[in-house]
């Protein structure tokens, strides 16, 4: 039977929480957007041809051209006028189905990537490179030539080696399901239907990167169309200065990924626990979460959410959970629990062992087939359902003291709700371990001080966007507002946040500069660009 979203909630299912993380869109205004395409235009000297698109209509030299793409792509163009058109424009997140692109290039092969970037930049087109379409700011998408690399998500494994070649356009739930066959794994997150692509050139944070890493700390090489559309590899000895860039500079600055090789991890069953206290508790367990997690062992990742679940929760409170992963047995966990479970007593508390697969669907909130963990429109049998949500990330780099934690409970409490709203609330995810051991200019994923992030969730039905969306971004700016006194300023790029003020900073830090001359070497005409890009 397909649960509702709503039926996940209520039953507390976390997973469903968890792939409930998603954002706003700035699409770049249809003047700004020929003005930046004029630009490109001139660069690659084609501004000719950029006549052909003013004025909203596609004219037969359009479609012309487009057919042209298709004609040698072992893949498919999919145009307007096309019935697989809404669906194949469409990211996860319905907040931007209105987006418009000119086309989706649907790509088989590298050389498909090669030719649809050839071919936007000759046309003055801004291409878009999409994996997983999961961008919370509809980064993805956008009236240019989206090329989606779904298609290439082949993960071929060597076992001499021990790394996996895994193609750009796979999802976390095949990487995991694919890997866990050989007994290995990569770190990567918790939603099945993200891309490997933009989670990996934003970082990758998962329940196992205490101990593994983050998903670009185990990146051994990746390869690229860049603007030119050529195909170039990066490792640490060839091109090491994209390599590093491709190790958190974010998606969608310096080309598209075809193809990651990842360094593979030996894992087995793994002991998870989730927990949950009376909301009067909520103070006591977060102040116990904070002095612990970041330093509990590497085996654990921990998570602490407060969550207000509105009206239709079970319960008419907000309510504290903390749950995770350890890579190891059961009774290590019981002990390693210990400080978090004497903060104060818990309504529930339960601790179990599985596969490493299976705990992975479990956090996917999927605990049916390997297809079943898909969206319907994607693979056949996909049970899973689209969230209109806005979130919003900060770092805390030093333990939050009481006023902050007033704070939290205060805006937590605050949440709107309403018939349509889903939940709000805010979710810590504890750093510390592998993830801080990695110097921060080491890789462009610059985060390795801090000892937890923080996510302000809100979500609700994708139907109702109108009525629950107003009062959800109020609450969250404002609730992200108040604990500005409390956080470091960065905030992790892959939770891109269009309303960011000084995005460069907080996501990038010390690293910009290296991030900006990697840009001018790979794509000094700026084709690569949409509203938080790295500038030339
Ligand atoms: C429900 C949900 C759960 C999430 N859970 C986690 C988590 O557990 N851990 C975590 O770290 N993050 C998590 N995220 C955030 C996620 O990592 C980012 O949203 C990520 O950018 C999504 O990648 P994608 O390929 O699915 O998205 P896309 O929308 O396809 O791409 C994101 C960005 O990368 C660019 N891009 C896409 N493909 C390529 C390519 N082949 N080459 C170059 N650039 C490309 C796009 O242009 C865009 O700018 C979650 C997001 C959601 C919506």
């Amino acid at each position: 039977m397909r649960r509702t979203p709503r039926d996940a909630l209520v039953a507390g299912d976390i997973g469903r929480w968890l792939r409930q993380w998603r954002e706003t869109t700035v699409p770049i205004p249809r003047r700004e957007f020929l003005r930046r395409a004029g630009q490109a235009a001139v660069t690659v000297g084609a501004a000719s041809q950029l006549g052909w698109l003013q004025g909203c209509g596609r004219s037969t030299s359009t479609g012309s051209a487009l057919r042209a793409l298709a004609d040698g792509m072992d893949g498919r163009v999919v145009a307007p006028g096309d019935p697989r058109y809404g669906q194949a424009s469409q990211l996860f997140d319905p907040r931007f189905d209105d987006a418009r692109p000119l086309a989706v290039a649907e790509c088989l092969s590298s050389s498909d990537v090669e030719r649809a970037v050839r071919w936007a930049t000759a046309h003055g087109i801004r291409p878009i490179p999409r994996s997983g379409g999961h961008s919370y700011a509809g980064y993805s998408t956008g009236d240019g030539l989206v090329i989606d690399v779904t298609g290439l998500n082949r993960v071929s494994i060597d076992r001499n080696r021990k790394t996996a070649t895994i193609g750009a356009g796979s999802r976390l739930i095949d990487v995991y399901s694919a890997l866990s066959a050989h007994g290995v794994a990569i770190p990567a997150g918790s939603c099945p239907t993200v891309g490997v692509a933009g989670l990996t050139l934003g970082g990758g944070v998962g329940l196992s990167s205490r101990k593994l890493g983050l998903t670009s700390d185990q990146l051994m090489a990746a390869e690229l169309v860049t603007a030119s559309g050529q195909t170039v590899t990066c490792d640490a000895r060839t091109r090491p200065e994209l390599f590093w860039a491709c190790r958190g500079g974010g998606g969608g600055n310096f080309g598209v990924a075809t193809s990651f090789t990842f360094r593979l991890y030996p894992v087995k069953r793994v002991a998870i626990y989730q927990t949950q206290w009376s909301w009067e508790h909520a103070a006591a367990v977060f102040d116990a979460w904070q002095r612990w997690a970041p330093t509990a062992p590497d085996e654990l990742f921990s998570i602490c959410k407060f969550n207000n679940g509105g009206p239709r929760a079970k319960s008419p409170q907000p309510v504290v959970t903390s749950f995770g992963q350890y890579l190891g047995p059961e009774h290590e966990l019981a002990t390693a629990l210990g400080p978090l479970l004497a903060s104060a007593p818990p309504t529930s508390h339960q601790i179990s062992t599985m596969s490493f697969l299976d705990a992975q669907r479990f956090w996917a909130g999927c605990e049916g087939s390997v297809p079943q963990c898909h969206l319907p429109n994607q693979v056949r049998g996909g049970t899973l359902d689209r969230w209109a949500y806005k979130a919003k990330s900060d770092y805390v780099a030093a333990a939050l003291p009481p006023a902050a934690i007033d704070t939290m409970i205060r805006w937590v409490e605050a949440w709107p709700g309403g018939a349509d709203a889903m939940g709000g609330g805010i979710q810590m995810d504890s750093y510390g371990g592998a993830i801080n051991r990695v110097a921060p200019n080491a890789t462009a994923f610059v985060h390795r001080d801090s000892l937890f992030s923080c996510q302000y969730l809100a979500f609700w039905l994708p139907s109702q966007v109108a009525s629950a969306e107003g009062p959800s971004l109020q609450w969250i700016d404002s609730f992200y507002a108040a604990m500005r006194p409390y956080v470091s300023g960065f905030a992790y790029q892959n939770y891109i946040d269009p309303d960011l003020g000084d995005w460069l900073h907080a996501y990038y830090g010390s690293n910009l500069t290296g991030l900006t001359d990697v840009k001018r070497a790979y794509d000094p005409g700026d084709v690569f660009r949409f509203a938080q890009s790295i500038p030339v």
